[in-house]
């Protein structure tokens, strides 16, 4: 057992018994020498030989050892002259035997102390804390490192039984522990103990039993390091570590981080959540991603993922990732190689972030766009922004088909300008002017000239944005109008046709009525020849009477030439000419044209005209074709009524100041209310030898005037047909 040595004897105690050893050498001598007592009182110089041993120098206890020996002889010597007994011989030799004994082992004591001395202090120079202890607990070593480590010197210690002394607890019970112990042999583990300032220390603490020769356990010697601050460091590491991957799990996106050959080792819960674990690699190799990635997209992102690898470039792809729902959602996966100083590749980290509603996004768009680009082609409308006066451009697909240029030209006006028909440059250099100056709209019909001479018809309108920058910006479409100009015109082209044809149809009906009118003023004009001449054949010629007939001749011819005129005017097929009209002239002479067909279907004319005559600007034979149109159909209304008198009232009037009407009024079937609607549209027709072109005609004749044609009727009372004209205004353009 070790006994820690009562530390070092203090100088003050060793002189003390280097006294105590003098004063016992010197009484010894004076008794020895001077008493003739026949002992061997010499024997008691072991007791000097002791005392000066035990403070542990060798060298004095030598020269204590020798000066008694001396001293033995002397006190011999003196003491005994030349009488030299036998016994006095044994005792003296019993004597030095005795200090030569005590002082060997003295000697060998010493040796011992010393070495167990140097083992203790190697002992001290650890600076584990070493405490040793008995089966009862009880502290019998306590080194320095214990002493630093609990703050209680040896001798405090000693003695103290350790659990109490410390306040030992543990992760298990100390008699558990205890029975470890002596079950063991040795334990280790850590426990919590109280220094003696009653701060708290958490030991890692080593236990090893010490048995005696005959096996029973003796003492237990303890090593403690103090783990204290480790502990502490390793519970921050664990917090901090902990408050990353809760930083890590919190995070939205599917946090992951790979071995050096792309082999995933860590998801965050976000993984979890989405019902994916490590172990999900399909073929069981541990590789995630070909359980998640949607098998289209996986080798593409496989090649790209091996690819960072190989070039320890960063990782960008976009992959559908499964769901525990079956479901695929675009993800983002991005990863970065963590490297080492040396620039080696340790580990990649990698997040994948959803990006679903961005794809979702993205394909709207690009279907909207595709949408807007395929409504562009088929509408042959293209749309064109423009920043002015700066110029710049941005034109979509179809601008670029329209103007047939290469999608990679910047646009421009130049661009529209090298496209413009040469007789249209004026009319393009205006609109852009116009949007220079900033006008509020912009509205352009041109032609285009294609580099192999086609002619193409474009519409432009565009408007003013609203501004965001100090430039005017402006937002617009242009329209391939080339198909509707044709069509337009050729349905101008087929309307006159029908027009022509509708006349001509109208003339073979009226032919009649034209002989009647033509014959008439021919037979008034024989009739009034025959008068002159019977005037002149008179004995006495009346040239008055005479001079009347002529100019009733005159008269006549002039009406007689005037029909066959119109005649000829409504049957050639012309282009329509402009001049100002008087509204009643027009009305009048289309009456006068068919007032035979009236009167044989016995129509009770009534006309009234405005007063002054308004003045339109038009072609006169298509607006007597319109009021002939009316008036035949107000007839055809009228030819099946009975039992009431079939009234035609035709007038013209001034409306509001700015245009000239026609109405004509009948009283024939009238118009249901159905029909009304859909009288105007060609080919309706309700009539079993009608063409159903009549008022259609009419009806673009009159728009083609500026003008506007409407019917009004309660059905079975007559209807009212009517259209207006603007009133010119002097700017109508004489041909
Ligand atoms: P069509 O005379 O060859 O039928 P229109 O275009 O001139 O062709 O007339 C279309 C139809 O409008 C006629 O069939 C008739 O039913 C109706 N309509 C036109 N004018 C009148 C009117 N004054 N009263 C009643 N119906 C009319």
């Amino acid at each position: 057992m070790f006994r820690q040595g009562a530390a070092m004897t203090s100088s003050t105690d060793a002189r003390v018994l280097f006294v105590l050893a003098a004063i016992v050498g010197v009484g010894v001598f004076l008794i020895d020498a001077l008493t003739p007592l026949d002992i061997a009182i010499a024997v008691l110089y072991v007791v000097g030989v002791l005392l000066i041993a035990s403070p542990g120098s060798r060298q004095a206890a030598i020269a204590t050892a020798s000066t008694c020996v001396l001293l033995t002889l002397v006190a011999f010597l003196m003491s005994h002259d030349d009488n030299y007994s036998g016994g006095s011989i044994a005792r003296c030799v019993v004597s030095l035997l005795a200090i030569g004994t005590t002082s060997f082992l003295a000697l060998r004591n010493q040796a011992n102390t010393a070495r167990l001395q140097e083992q203790i202090q190697l002992l001290n120079l650890t600076h584990d804390a070493i405490v040793a202890y008995d089966m009862s607990d009880r502290i019998t070593f306590w080194n320095q490192g214990a002493e630093a480590l609990y703050g209680w010197r040896a001798e405090q210690a000693i003695g103290q039984r350790i659990h109490e002394l410390t306040q030992t607890s543990s992760s298990i019970p100390l008699d558990e522990l205890r029975d470890a112990v002596v079950r063991e042999g040795r334990w280790e583990g850590e426990l919590q103990r109280v220094r003696s300032d009653g701060s708290t220390v958490i030991v890692a603490s080593r236990f090893a039993l010490w048995r005696d020769d005959k096996g029973k356990p003796r003492a237990v010697l303890a090593t403690n390091n103090d783990v204290t601050v480790r502990k502490r460091m390793e519970a921050e590491l664990q917090r901090q570590q902990d408050e990353l991957r809760a930083t890590i799990d919190a995070i939205p996106g599917m946090v992951w981080s790979s071995s050096l050959d792309g082999e995933v080792s860590y998801i965050n819960r976000r993984w979890n959540e989405l019902g994916i674990s490590l172990t999900d690699g399909a073929d069981g190799s541990g590789d995630v991603w070909t359980s998640i990635v949607h098998p289209d997209d996986w080798p593409a992102m496989h090649a790209a993922w091996r690819g960072a690898i190989a070039t320890g470039k960063p990782f960008d792809n976009e992959s559908r990732i499964r769901h525990s729902n079956g479901s695929y959602r675009w993800m983002h996966i991005g990863a970065e190689p963590l490297r080492c100083p040396d620039g080696q590749i340790l580990r990649w980290y990698g997040v994948n972030t959803d990006i679903e509603e961005r794809k979702q996004a993205e394909q709207a768009l690009e279907r909207s766009e595709a949408f807007l680009s395929d409504a562009q082609r088929l509408s042959r409308t293209g749309s064109i922004a423009s920043r002015l006066p700066a110029g710049e451009m941005w034109w979509s697909d179809e601008v670029y088909r329209i103007f047939e240029y290469a999608p990679d030209y910047t646009p421009g006006i130049e661009l529209i300008l090298a496209r413009t028909h040469p007789d249209d440059l004026a009319l393009v250099r205006d609109a852009y002017e116009a949007g220079l100056a900033g006008a509020p709209y912009v509205d352009v019909e041109h032609r285009l000239q294609m580099p192999d001479g086609r002619i193409k018809h474009v519409h432009y309108v565009a408007h003013l944005a609203v501004p965001q920058s100090a430039s005017i910006e402006y937002v617009g479409a242009l329209m391939d109008v080339t198909e509707r100009q044709l069509a337009q015109e050729a349905l101008d082209r087929s309307t006159a046709e029908l027009a022509h044809v509708t006349r001509v149809t109208m003339l073979g009906e009226l032919a009649a009525s034209i002989a009647h009118e033509v014959t008439q003023p021919l037979a008034a004009i024989v009739t009034a020849g025959d008068a002159a001449t019977r005037w002149l054949n008179r004995a006495k010629p009346d040239l008055g009477e005479v001079g009347q007939s002529i100019n009733q001749m005159v008269r006549d011819a002039k009406r007689a030439s005037d029909v066959i005129r119109q005649i000829r005017a409504m049957a050639q097929k012309r282009d329509p000419s402009q001049a100002v009209l008087d509204l009643n002239g027009i009305v009048r002479e289309s009456i006068e044209l068919v007032r035979r067909e009236l009167d044989a279907a016995r129509v009770e004319l009534e006309v009234s005209y405005a007063e002054p005559p308004p003045f339109v600007c038009g072609d006169r034979v298509q607006l007597q074709q319109v009021v002939i149109n009316l008036v035949m159909n107000g007839a055809q209304a009228m030819a099946g009524v009975t039992g009431r008198a079939r009234r035609m009232r035709i007038g013209t009037r001034l409306v509001d100041g700015e245009h000239g009407q026609v109405a004509i009024e009948d009283s024939g079937t009238g118009i249901s209310a159905e029909n009304v609607g859909r009288l105007f549209n060609a080919f309706f027709t309700t009539r079993a030898d009608g063409m159903g072109m009549g008022l259609s005609i009419c009806r673009s004749i009159v728009e083609a005037h500026g003008g506007r044609i409407w019917a009004e009727s309660e059905e079975g009372r007559g209807a009212t047909m009517q259209f207006v004209l603007p009133i010119d205004k002097g700017t109508c353009n004489e041909q």
